[in-house]
C-alpha cells in the first residue's frame, strides 16, 4: 500500500474501448475523489505494441505500491493469433497480486446477487500441455487452504447482505468438487447465522435464469464463476453494466468491468461507461474505503442508465453523454 497520505490509483486503459471507457471513470473520479492520485501505465495489447509484453515490470511495480488498481479492458483482434497476447496480462496481474476473491454484483428488478468466484486457482491455473501422442490437457487443481480463504470470503460478504451463502460445485463428477463441497461446509460451520447451500453448476446455471431472485451470495470456483457470472450479468441487463472487484487479503484490488475490450465498436463513441464506472464505485468501496462516495457513484450510474440509455440498453446516448448524464447526477453536481 503507498505510504504517502494521499492515496494512489494506477489506471490500466487496456485496448479498443477500454481507453473511452476510462476517461469517463477518470472524470467521475477526479469528481467524486479530487484527493487522489491518478497515474496511468501501460498494460494489455497497448503495452505490447509499445514494450513486446502485456504486463511491463515498472507498471507491475507501480500496480504493487498503488492503493487500488483501475482497469478497462484488453484485447484486439490482431493478438489472437500471437503468442504473446494482453489476457495474458490480466492473468499474471491476477496472480502477482495474489487476488483470489473476485466479486462480481449483479442487480435489477428485484434481483440482487453477489457471485464470489475464486479466481487464481483450478483449471485456468492446473498443468497444461501436450503429450506425445497429441492429446491436449488442461488440469483442475484446487488445495483446501485455497477453497478455505474464498469460502469465508463469501460468508463475510453475506454478513453484510442478506445472509444467504449458495456453493456451486460439480461434486457428483469431479474430486476438486468434492473436496470444495467438504471444506465450504466447514466454513459454512462457523457461521451458524449464514444460511448455507451446495448446488450443482448445471442446475445453478438454470436457477440462474429461471429464479435469479432466489440468490444472495453464490460462492464458486474459477472457471464455474466465470461462465456464472456472465450468465448473471446478461439476466440483469447485459454485460455493459457488469463490474468486478478482485481482491485479496492485503495489498491492492483490482477492479475492472466484466466485459471485454468491443473491438467491434471501438472509436465510434458508444460504448456503455456504466460497468466500468460502477467498477469506479466498487473500488470508492473496497479499495479506497470511501462508501459514501460509492454509493453516490452507484446510484448517479443507476439513474443516468434510466435518463440517457447507451445503444447497447436501446438509447441513443453516446458514451460521452452517459458520462455527463452521471456527473450531473452525483451530490453537489
Ligand atoms: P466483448 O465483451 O468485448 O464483446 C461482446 C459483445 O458485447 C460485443 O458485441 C460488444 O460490442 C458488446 N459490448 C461489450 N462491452 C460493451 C460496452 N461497454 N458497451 C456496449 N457494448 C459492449 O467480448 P469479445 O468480443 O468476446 O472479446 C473482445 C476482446 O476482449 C477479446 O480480445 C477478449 O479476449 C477480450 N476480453 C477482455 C476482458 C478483460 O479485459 N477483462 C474480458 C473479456 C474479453
Amino acid at each position: 500500500m503507498a505510504g504517502a497520505s494521499r492515496a494512489r490509483v494506477v489506471c490500466l486503459a487496456g485496448d479498443a474501448i477500454g481507453p473511452e471507457v476510462m476517461a469517463e471513470a477518470v472524470k467521475v473520479l477526479r469528481a467524486v475523489v479530487p484527493d487522489v492520485e491518478l497515474v496511468e501505465h501501460p498494460f494489455g495489447g497497448d503495452a505490447i505494441r509499445r514494450l513486446g509484453e502485456p504486463l511491463p515490470a515498472e507498471t507491475l511495480e507501480a500496480c504493487r505500491t498503488a492503493d487500488a488498481v483501475l482497469k478497462a479492458p484488453v484485447g484486439a483482434p490482431e493478438f489472437d493469433a500471437a503468442d504473446v497476447r494482453p489476457e495474458q496480462g490480466i492473468l499474471a496481474l491476477r496472480a502477482e497480486l495474489e487476488l483470489y476473491a473476485n466479486l462480481r454484483p449483479a442487480a435489477r428488478d428485484g434481483v440482487d446477487l453477489l457471485i464470489v468466484r475464486e479466481l487464481i486457482g483450478g483449471i485456468y491455473y492446473g498443468a497444461k500441455g501436450t503429450r506425445a501422442d497429441g492429446t491436449v490437457y488442461d488440469t483442475c487443481e484446487y488445495h483446501p487452504r485455497q477453497v478455505e480463504r474464498i469460502a469465508r470470503r463469501a460468508f463475510e460478504l453475506a454478513r453484510g447482505r442478506r445472509g444467504k451463502v449458495c456453493s456451486v460445485d460439480k461434486a457428483n463428477v469431479l474430486e476438486t468438487s468434492r473436496m470444495w463441497r467438504r471444506v465450504a461446509s466447514e466454513v459454512a460451520a462457523e457461521y451458524p447465522d449464514v444460511e448455507f447451500e451446495h448446488m450443482l453448476v448445471d442446475n445453478a446455471a438454470m436457477q440462474l435464469v429461471e429464479s435469479p431472485a432466489r440468490f444472495d451470495v453464490v460462492l464458486t470456483e474459477n472457471m464455474f464463476g466465470d461462465i456464472l457470472s456472465d450468465e448473471a450479468a446478461a439476466v440483469t441487463g447485459g454485460l455493459g453494466l457488469a463490474a468486478s472487484a478482485s481482491l485479496g487479503d492485503s495489498g491492492p484490488g483490482l477492479f475492472e468491468p466484466v466485459h471485454g475490450s468491443a473491438p467491434d465498436i471501438a472509436g465510434k463513441g458508444i460504448a456503455n461507461p456504466a460497468a466500468m464506472l460502477r467498477s469506479v464505485a466498487l473500488m470508492l468501496e473496497h479499495g479506497l474505503g470511501r462508501p459514501a462516495e460509492a454509493r453516490a457513484v452507484a446510484s448517479a450510474v443507476d439513474a443516468a442508465i434510466e435518463a440517457a440509455p447507451t445503444p447497447d440498453l436501446g438509447g441513443t446516448a453516446t458514451t460521452a453523454e452517459l458520462g455527463e448524464a452521471v456527473l450531473s447526477l452525483l451530490p453537489g453536481a
